[in-house]
């Protein structure tokens, strides 16, 4: 009587572990089947989307990069044209997204910038959920131009330090100021094409403005002025200035009683035509790279100041003053961690500076309010065009294509932004 169940419990218990045994060989290849099909459905997906978007299935980013292709084919592409009106504005602000360069192309990052028309940035910021799903989180900028990596540095020119040149004339001080982290274009577009290590400076933005002054010059409306042209060239390193045409002599800023500032002893050269202000500009960047173990060292920690100064002949006066301004890189978070105490103290440094110059250009756009100009050595020597009526001023903010750049585009858009914040009344590029 007792072994009875006993049995039939064995008999059951050995039926369920058959059954068992026979369910997770089911479950396992059913997993194995399903897992395969995942796998021949992800390389289905993978060459549809190569198929389709013509997709290097080797680029780790691929999936993003799908996501930007898909999110920009809805997109209309009306770029900047040359032929575009040049508006007149107090104060300008751009930005140039340069192309991406034979070591990102090598390394295949993936371009995360779209510029659709010629005041748009979109910026396709890639992201993971919690999950590890990955989006795009897509971040529209707009700006009075956006100048994507076709332009060149002519176009570039043409929309934003150009139509400064004519305020200095008309006894104005203009400023221009390239803004952006390091290796994203600022010099490339300030003082010229690179061949290797040798700058061609005539296609810069200093060279094309100062063609443009001996221009004016000799035209109708100016001539009788008789102005004389001068420039000079210096870099304000670690919160002090340095001349760039005379041995990188160190100078002291000082402010008169008229709250007039100077740079004492500065380097004026009298110039008479482009090929002269060309080897000046030649000069002052070997000055300012010479001794550096990379040219990007002490260069992009620095700000390099080239002026073209319109002075009145007989008179200790100036009549105009343009100030031309490669900005140090902006990506100093990085240095404000470092161990090292010099890097962190000129890391802190360029930050105070930027933050300055941002508020000086607000202030200059709202009459009456505070400039906090005494802030920075940057922003002191600029004192006498950040006040009066006759003050222009543009920012061309650059930025690196990169995936790996995306932090830091970011951050230089929304710099560039709130430098001047556009009104709802702007016109919106359709
Ligand atoms: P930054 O002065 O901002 O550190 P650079 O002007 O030195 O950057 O540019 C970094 C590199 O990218 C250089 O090799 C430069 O020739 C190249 N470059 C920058 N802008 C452009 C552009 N618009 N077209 C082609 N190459 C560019
Ligand atoms: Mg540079």
């Amino acid at each position: 009587i007792t072994s009875a169940p006993n049995t039939a419990i064995t008999n059951v218990t050995a039926a369920t572990a058959k059954g068992r045994h026979s369910n997770v060989v089911k479950e396992v290849a059913k997993l194995k089947k399903n897992r395969e099909e995942r796998r021949q459905r992800q390389v289905e997906l993978k060459e549809e989307k190569e198929a389709f978007m013509n997709i290097d299935p080797d680029n780790p980013n691929w999936e993003f990069l799908a996501m930007i292709r898909d999110y920009q084919s809805n997109l209309e592409f009306k770029p900047l044209r040359d032929s575009e009106v040049v508006e007149d504005h107090q104060i300008t602000v751009c930005v140039r997204k340069r192309p991406l360069n034979i070591k990102e192309l090598n390394r295949k990052e993936v371009d995360v910038i779209a510029i659709p028309s010629k005041n748009q940035v979109i910026v396709h910021e890639p992201k993971n959920k919690v999950d590890l799903t990955k989006y795009l989180e897509n971040q529209h900028f707009r700006f009075d131009y956006a100048f994507d990596e076709t332009c060149n540095n002519e176009t570039v020119y043409k929309f934003s330090a150009r139509p400064l040149v004519k305020t200095v004339f008309d006894g104005g001080m203009a400023t221009c100021f390239a803004y952006g982290q390091t290796g994203s274009g600022k010099t490339y577009t300030m003082g010229g094409d690179f061949h290797g290590e040798i700058q061609d400076f005539k296609i810069g933005i200093y060279a094309m403005a100062a063609k443009d002054f001996f221009q004016f010059l000799k035209s109708r409306n100016y001539s009788p002025l008789n102005l004389v042209v001068t420039a000079s060239f210096f870099e304000i390193y670690g919160g002090k200035v340095f001349d760039l045409l005379s041995d990188k002599a160190k100078l002291r800023v000082l402010e008169d009683g008229m709250q007039k500032v100077q740079v004492v002893g500065l380097t004026e050269k009298v110039v008479t035509s482009v090929e002269e202000v060309l080897k000046l500009i030649n000069d002052g960047t070997n000055a300012r790279t010479s001794g550096q173990t990379s040219a990007n060292s002490n260069s992009s920690r620095s700000h390099a100041f080239f002026q073209i100064v319109l002075r009145i002949p007989g008179l200790n006066q100036i009549h105009g003053k343009f100030s031309l301004i490669d900005l140090a890189g902006n990506e100093r978070g990085v240095d404000t961690a470092s161990s090292n105490r010099q890097t962190r103290m000129e890391g802190s440094e360029i930050n105070r500076s930027l933050l300055a110059l941002k508020e000086c250009i607000r202030a200059l756009g709202k009459k009456g309010s505070h400039l906090p100009f005494r802030s920075s050595i940057l922003t002191q020597v600029l004192r006498d065009s950040f006040v009066g009526e006759n003050s222009k001023t543009c920012m061309i903010a650059m930025i690196s294509p990169g995936m790996s750049s995306c932090e830091h585009s970011l951050n230089t858009l929304r710099y560039a932004d709130r430098v001047k914040e556009l009104d709802a009344s702007d016109p919106v590029a359709s």
